[in-house]
């Protein structure tokens, strides 16, 4: 009786280890580093916007465009995924730590500034860009020149969970009417039918909009925040990380990144930076 009892522990024991060693060593697991997980799998699971032209765009025909898509697809190569290994996930804004936090996407490109209060989630590689916080208004509005004319029965537009709404909430809080969306073509909505008067989050999304519609959009043009673009993925993951940076440095260097801005971003007017900022250590 006791040896059988025994004898089923040890299987179980058996078992419960055998397991352990598949969840450490094996590519599928959750657990396993981006690097190794990405090199056993071939597949990748990326979050990005789905409605910024020229950064992370969903077009027509189901395919994906922009500079972020490109950083991306780029990082997916490094690790060894090809792009028919990636399936792209809508990134919104308010809900990026967590999709990372739940392991539904394994990295996320979508101009998403690296800041402190999220490195408490999430790590970051890069930056890959700097933008800064802008406005915009409508072509013929000439009353909003910076954020400083956003006085008291101006309506402002900007999505929840952003760095561009909480600064805005931190520094204006008191003079404007801030209405948050859950994305920027629904503030872009709001800012075509006159149910705001501004819209505000990075220079280079506000550049993206203006250039679909150039006779009725405008950017203000004073930046008035840095915002480092990161590429989010599991907090403490190192090596996912170190791998993410040499992969957007390679791409820096070989000339694709400076490529990729211009293709995407090149007919905005956005003066285009020549040179990358420097990778963090
Ligand atoms: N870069 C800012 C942020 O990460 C604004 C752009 C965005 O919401 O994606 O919050």
């Amino acid at each position: 009786m006791w040896s059988r009892i025994l004898r089923a522990g040890a299987a179980v024991a058996a078992l419960s280890l055998a397991l352990t060693a598949c969840g450490g060593g094996g590519g599928s697991s959750s657990s396993a580093n981006l690097a190794d997980k990405a090199k056993n799998d071939k597949k990748l699971t990326i979050g990005i916007k789905f409605d910024q032209p020229g950064l992370g765009l969903k077009q027509p025909n189901g395919t994906y465009a922009g500079f972020d898509v490109d950083v991306a697809k780029y990082i997916a190569k490094q690790l060894g995924v090809d792009e028919s290994g990636i399936t792209w996930k809508e990134a919104q804004s308010a809900q990026r730590e967590d999709l990372i936090k739940k392991g539904e996407v394994d990295f996320i490109v979508a101009t998403y500034s690296i800041t402190d209060k999220r490195k408490n989630e999430v790590s970051f590689g890069g930056p890959y860009f700097i933008a800064h916080q802008d406005l915009l208004v409508r072509s013929d509005d000439t009353s909003i020149t910076g954020p400083e004319s956003l006085t008291g029965n101006k309506k402002l537009c900007s999505v929840k969970g952003s760095t561009p709404a909480q600064n805005v909430k931190d520094k204006y809080a008191k003079e404007v009417q801030l209405l948050e969306r859950a994305t920027y073509s629904q503030c872009i909505t709001s800012l075509l039918n006159g149910e705001v008067d501004a819209v505000t989050t990075d220079d280079i999304i506000l550049a993206g909009y203006a250039l679909q519609q150039p006779d009725k959009l405008k950017v203000v043009g004073k930046g008035f925040s840095d915002e480092n673009y990161g590429v989010g993925l599991k907090k403490d993951d190192t090596q996912g990380r170190t791998a993410i940076n040499d992969a957007i440095q390679k791409m820096e260097q070989d000339g694709t990144w400076a490529a990729s801005l211009k293709t995407n971003l090149g007919q905005a007017k956005y003066s285009l930076p020549t040179t990358p900022p420097a990778i963090a250590p």
